[in-house]
């Protein structure tokens, strides 16, 4: 099994399939070529004893094979001779032809049958009759043929075949009558058409001779008399050589079915399918024709030169159709222009003729008509030829088809019109259609194999794209999975965050009833001292709550885009160095320590909201401050960071070496609410300031992370584009 989808395997399939053909085929023309030269009629000059006999009793007919009867033929023109006329003891015979004295003889002797049989009778036989004119003979005549042959004891049963003998004859061998074709024209004005191939049967009398003798009317132009070279040879041998000719056109006939199933299933993948059937209809005519020949003689009379005739010129208007269909319409050519006329005018001329020779077949044997009808078919044969060469220089699709149909069609009709005898006249014309049938097998099997890789190509094209589409489905799909989660992720975050609020707002307001209860209870009892602390601690609670309300709406108002920012062109150098001078003054007093390194002459110019940034860096800073320990150092660091010639900075880190933050809990540090495991020891603090700062940021087209060990400390690098030094 061949795989379908894999178009080197189809290919070399197909090439294999086609190999074979081609091989069979050329075995088939190898079979014809030597039947062909072994089956040429061409006669032997044998010698003639005394009484004129083609004497053959030395030629063995089953070791030598048949004999072609060219030569030791007598003709009689103008004469209506039978057997008696021949023979001194028949009653009737009136010793009109002397026989001994050759030279006197009124007929011709070794009358020789040319290629175009012996219609040419009058000019290349010698005559010795005087009152014979070769131009009457030429236009109308009838006359008879004899030959005796002598043959030996052992060929008891022997067959004479007749290939063509054309309009009314007569047939007797051995004094009796044994075949009539069409009938004998008793006067020169009568005229009735026949034709036949005779094959019959003989015995030779008991002295070994066989006498033929045949009467014809009209042995002249156009078809006349005996116009192939008969043969003599044993019954199997003559009837072989019939079936040799019916076999072949039965092979080709097979052949022709096979393209025509093949083709027609193939022909759906071409855009030419039309074409394929004109073409098909083409040889199937002309095979009809074939079978029409006097070979096969399926009609009796003249029908089937009358149906030739029709096919031939139906096949003539079918090629003009075809050819003319190749052609597109354009005005500048000379045979595009034509398209219409030409057209018109062969089809006008084919009804002509068709209806002249069915409304009278005489026609079919008139000398006249058979030149015009002839004349037709080449000159439009011709035409035809000159526009499908013109096709094929200035019209490249289906060029090769286009050329190889109107070489066949040029085959079939030049074989049609030279009218040659059986053996050689079926062989050639078959080779034609073989041709034509093997160019097209050649023709379609590429195009089909071309188009059919064309397929393939596609459709693992097509593959290839449905599996990259199903890849994009997948990443989709995978990406619609994630954003899934991070909505359920966020759900949760955000029941957290309802949980923390809750949590975080209820706690100093828990605490305020509390100290509100005691003071309440407590009446006057408790000391001013107690109060005074009292309400301090309710005091920085309700701070801690005004703060945790700002610090959630600013985050909100912040993420859904409710802030507007007031930017304006701002100098972080600035900005830090008044944040380091409020927290230098906070450090006083305790363990802990700040610095600043900043670049001298640059002033690290963004565009910014002041507001927001002193923010982000206070949040920073506070941070930093909460998570060091008493003898904490906190570093601000800021400097310009130019990547790219687009891409400038300023990149501002906050450092301390307080407790860092747990590794596994470094990616949660910047989400609402987020408060990291450190955190325990610090009770101030919402978890928000982070969620603050990286909105803030990202707001400015800048971007926030950490880098932090746990126990070592924290550098948080904020990086914002930053304007151009001058
Ligand atoms: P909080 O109000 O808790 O400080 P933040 O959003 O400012 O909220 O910070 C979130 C968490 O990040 C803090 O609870 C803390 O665990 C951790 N964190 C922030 N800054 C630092 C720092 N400089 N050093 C160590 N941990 C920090």
């Amino acid at each position: 099994m061949i795989d379908k989808n894999d178009p080197a395997a189809v290919r070399k399939h197909v090439f294999h399939t086609f190999f074979l053909t081609a091989v069979f085929l050329l075995i088939l023309a190898i079979l014809y070529v030597t039947v062909l030269s072994v089956n040429q009629r061409h006669g032997k000059n044998l010698a003639q004893d005394e009484t004129l006999a083609l004497d053959l009793s030395a030629w063995n007919f089953n070791s030598q094979g048949m004999n072609f009867l060219e030569s030791g033929w007598q003709f009689y023109p103008d004469q209506l001779l039978v057997p008696a006329d021949f023979d001194e003891n028949s009653p009737t015979f009136d010793n009109k032809l002397p026989r001994n004295d050759a030279s006197s003889l009124p007929h011709f002797s070794n009358v020789r049958i040319t290629t175009a049989g012996w219609r040419n009778i009058g000019t290349s036989a010698t005559s010795n009759s005087s009152d014979l004119i070769a131009s009457e003979i030429d236009a109308f005549g009838y006359g008879t043929y004899r030959m005796v042959i002598k043959v030996s004891d052992a060929n008891r049963m022997l067959s004479i075949d007749f290939p063509e003998i054309e309009q009314a004859a007569n047939i007797w061998i051995n004094g009796e009558h044994v075949k009539s074709i069409g009938t004998v024209s008793t006067s020169k004005d009568e005229y009735i058409a026949g034709e036949a191939t005779v094959n019959l049967k003989v015995m030779p009398t008991s002295n070994g001779l066989i006498e033929i003798v045949i009467v014809c009317a009209n042995y002249a132009l156009p078809y006349g008399g005996i116009c192939w070279t008969p043969a003599i040879g044993t019954t199997t041998q003559i009837d072989n050589l019939n079936l040799v000719s019916k076999m072949w056109i039965t092979s080709v006939f097979t052949l022709l079915i096979l393209v025509i199933i093949t083709g027609f299933y193939v022909s759906f993948t071409f855009v030419s399918k039309k074409k394929y059937y004109f073409f098909i209809l083409i040889i199937s005519m002309s095979l009809a024709y074939e079978f029409c020949d006097k070979a096969f003689n399926p009609l009796p009379g003249n029908w089937n030169r009358l149906l030739q005739t029709t096919l031939f010129l139906l096949m003539t208007l079918v090629a003009t159709l075809h050819f003319a269909s190749i052609l597109p319409k354009d005005p500048d050519s000379f045979f595009d222009r034509l398209n219409n006329w030409d057209v018109h005018i062969i089809f006008s001329v084919t009804c002509l003729l068709l209806i002249v020779f069915w409304i009278n077949p005489q026609y079919l044997y008139n000398i006249k008509t058979i030149w015009i009808y002839s004349l037709f078919v080449a000159i439009v044969n011709l035409y035809n030829l000159m526009r499908i060469l013109y096709a094929v220089l200035h019209h490249i699709e289906y060029r090769i088809f286009h050329l190889f149909s109107a070489i066949t069609a040029l085959v079939i009709f030049s074989t049609m019109q030279v009218r040659t005898q059986q053996i050689f006249f079926i062989p050639l014309h078959s080779i034609g259609i073989l041709l034509m049938i093997f160019s097209a097998a050649t023709y379609f099997t590429v195009s089909y194999v071309s188009t059919y890789s064309q397929v393939s190509r596609f459709t693992v094209e097509l593959e290839l794209a449905v599996k990259e589409k199903t890849k994009n489905i997948a990443k989709v799909n995978a990406e619609l999975i994630l954003a899934n989660k991070m909505l359920l992720e966020n759900e949760e975050a955000r029941k957290k965050m309802m949980s923390n609020v809750s949590h975080d707002l209820r706690t100093p307001i828990a605490a305020i009833r509390g100290y509100i209860e005691l003071l309440l209870n407590a009446g006057c009892k408790i000391s001013e001292e107690t109060h005074e602390k009292y309400l301090k601690s309710m005091h920085t609670r309700s701070m801690q709550m005004e703060q945790m309300i700002d610090d959630l709406m600013q985050l909100t108002r912040l993420e859904s885009g409710g802030i507007t920012l007031n930017t304006q062109t701002l100098s972080m150098n600035d900005v830090i160095e008044n944040l380091f001078e409020l927290y230098q003054g906070e450090c006083k007093n305790t363990g802990k320590t700040i610095t600043i390194d900043l670049p001298e002459t640059d002033p690290l110019n963004v565009i910014g909201d002041p507001n927001h940034l002193i923010r982000v860096l206070d949040n920073l800073i506070v941070n930093a401050m909460r998570y060091t320990f008493d003898t904490g150092h906190i570093e601000i660091i800021a400097y310009r960071e130019t990547t790219t010639p687009d891409e400038d900075n300023v990149h501002i880190i906050v450092k301390d070496d307080g407790s860092g933050i747990p590794s596994s809990e470094i990616s949660y540090i910047f989400d609402r609410f987020y408060r990291a495991s450190n955190s325990s020891s610090q009770k101030n603090g919402s978890g928000l300031g982070l969620a603050i700062v990286k909105s803030i940021v990202e707001k400015h087209g800048g971007k926030v992370w950490v880098e932090s060990v746990e126990n070592l400390g924290s550098a948080f690098h904020v990086l914002i584009p930053a304007t151009s030094i001058s």
